[in-house]
């Protein structure tokens, strides 16, 4: 009896396919197919610079975070308190890698995943603009 296989999205474009010929991860417990050879190369460059930049992140966030804390404490009176949000939102549009484990970009693909996290990100930024505009 043949095994049916599942129809899973591709972890790129998020596309359902029951293709197995281009998983990214073979032999591990949850596989993880492209749909193409074009979708698994786009994975390929999008782990290699994820492992390049999550780096850059993480000390950008945690030095905002730390600006914050100081705003806070020092109980800044100005406008420009709230630009340690306007300074996150911009971190995580140019590096929207929100997701630890590759298994979560599942769900829309990391193309999708990587467009909503940027819009979500400018609409943050956006209203950080407006509340140091509106201070
Ligand atoms: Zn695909």
């Amino acid at each position: 009896m043949r095994k049916e296989i599942d129809k899973i999205p591709c972890l790129y474009c998020g596309e359902k396919t029951d293709n197995r010929k281009f998983i990214i991860n073979p032999k591990a417990r949850e596989e993880l197919p492209c749909c193409s050879t074009e979708c698994m190369q786009e994975v390929r460059k999008f782990i290699d610079w994820d492992s390049h930049n999550r780096m850059k992140l993480y000390i950008m966030l945690f030095a905002f975070v730390i600006l914050n804390l100081i705003f806070i404490g020092f109980n800044f009176d100005s406008r420009w308190r709230n630009l340690p949000l306007l300074f996150m939102a911009t971190a995580v549009y140019f590096y929207p890698l929100i997701f630890t484990r590759y298994i979560r970009y599942q769900g829309l693909g990391i193309k999708k995943t990587v467009k909503v996290t940027k819009v979500i990100s400018l609409l943050i930024a956006a209203f950080s603009i407006i509340l140091i505009v509106n201070y």
